[in-house]
């Protein structure tokens, strides 16, 4: 495939074909080809704007870094780090850091793509970007987690700011690694920047609420959706896989809502109680031990054995690429809330929504995070900060919100949630570079 634009005989120009940037390997494209087959479905929905759509298969922007840093015994490693910024149309990227030892470029490409989308579909004025480190951060020292936090923020310095591109917790990383990432970004400004990350330590301009609010998100519009099909909530059996900050909290507040988590897996094992895990117990298991592997009031599971549990609500709240073709058959709830980015395939989210089972994607399930987290950045661009009820009130209000126009958009086409979502969001998203115009 050649970049060439053709010219025909009689001078004219041809459209040209618009072949993928040659660092896209079409054979294998990760993660990133889940998103571009998610774009593929949406983009007869797209009507004139669809024009734009090229837009969302190129990411704007894709940082690449060395992270040197001295290991505690005096020796020099080198890690790979990553940001990506996919759109900025309608406004700053936005999006996690990511700290992982099979972290690639085609997933913090994915990852920034699906934080455009959230973005939109929430209506917050951001654009999307993601970024992460190929490390496993349990494998460092503090020092060591440090030295490589404040390497990766001085090297990516180039390309964020408050106003610019502003990273987040996600995977492996939390408040402690905002506190550095903040504070390397403002040594090096010679100010100080608290508006450059959220997720951050409330003393440093952190929201109250922001802890939980993918968790609530998570809870929230699966409380809505299990609603609108008939589901209630008392008594609903519910498996969560990750009993992180997203799956831990949402795993509470739909206990504490009279549902009965049973069944729990993470990267150290699964566990199942028909009863009903006792939430407070396990999430100080989790807590102290790091994995649900091990906590005594309940059976062991295999870990294949989990996604055939007995259960009305599936929560998958890890890593994407969980729901394949391998497992989709065997799960038995009657509603899967995305808490994670990207757990599903394409073709298992086809054997899914075949099935009748309805999925909460993503793009709209876990965007509680980032909603918090604008709320954040406006607190500390304004310098006043609101009280976490206000903060959960207007956390609803925009989750629940952005549900029904999801929902209502998704039975005027007759498509899933996420295609609705996508609608919802593409056309946002290309609207803003329909009115923004291409420069030059
Ligand atoms: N990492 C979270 C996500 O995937 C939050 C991002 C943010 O707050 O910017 O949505």
């Amino acid at each position: 495939p050649t970049n060439a634009t053709n010219v025909t005989a009689i001078g004219q120009t041809e459209i040209p074909s618009h072949p993928l940037p040659s660092y896209l390997n079409p054979n294998d494209l990760g993660p990133w080809g889940t998103f571009l087959q998610q774009v593929d479905r949406v983009t007869p929905y797209l009507g004139n704007l669809s024009r734009w759509v090229e837009t969302l298969k190129r990411p704007k922007r894709i940082l690449v870094v060395d992270v040197p840093i001295f290991l505690d015994n005096g020796t020099v490693a080198h890690f790979e780090g990553y940001r990506v910024q996919h759109n900025t149309s309608r406004g700053p990227g936005k999006g996690g850091v990511r700290f992982h030892q099979d972290v690639t470029l085609s997933e913090v490409m994915a990852l920034s793509a699906w934080m455009s989308i959230k973005n939109a579909a929430v209506n917050v004025p951001y654009g999307g970007a993601k970024g992460g480190i190929r490390v496993d951060p349990r494998k460092l020292s503090i020092g060591e987690l440090e030295r490589v936090t404040r390497r990766y923020t001085s090297e990516i310095g180039i390309i964020i700011g408050p106003s610019k591109d502003i990273p987040a917790p996600d995977v492996n990383t939390n408040e402690k690694i905002m506190a550095w990432m903040m504070d390397t970004y403002s040594m090096n400004q010679g100010t100080t920047s608290t508006g450059v990350v959220t997720g951050k330590p409330i003393d440093l301009g952190g929201s109250l609420g922001r802890r939980e609010a993918t968790g609530r998100g998570v809870f929230t519009v699966g409380v809505q959706a299990a609603q609108r099909i008939g589901l209630p909530i008392e008594g609903a059996r519910v498996a969560v896989q990750g009993m992180g900050n997203v799956g831990g909290v949402a795993a509470r507040l739909f206990s504490e809502a009279g549902a009965r988590v049973v069944a729990a897996q993470d990267h150290g094992g699964s566990i199942y109680n028909e009863a009903g895990l006792n939430m407070p117990a396990l999430l100080e298991h989790v807590s102290k031990t790091g994995t649900v592997a091990g906590f005594e009031d309940a059976e062991v599971l295999a870990n294949e054995a989990f996604w055939q549990t007995p259960c009305d609500i599936l929560i998958p709240a890890a890593l994407e690429g969980q729901i394949t073709e391998l497992n989709a058959h065997q799960i038995q709830a009657r509603m899967v809330i995305e808490g994670a980015n990207g757990p599903t395939t394409p073709h298992a989210d086809d054997i899914l929504n075949d099935r009748g089972v309805l999925i909460v994607p993503d793009v709209i399930a876990n965007a509680g995070g980032v909603t918090v987290s604008y709320f954040e950045w406006v607190q500390d661009f304004s310098s006043f900060f609101w009280s976490e009820e206000e903060i959960n009130k207007r956390l609803v209000d925009i989750m629940k919100g952005a549900l029904d126009a999801i929902w209502q958009v998704s039975a005027e086409h007759n498509v899933s949630l996420r295609t609705a979502t996508f609608i919802v969001a593409c056309k946002r998203i290309l609207h803003a570079r329909d009115l923004r115009g291409l420069y030059p």
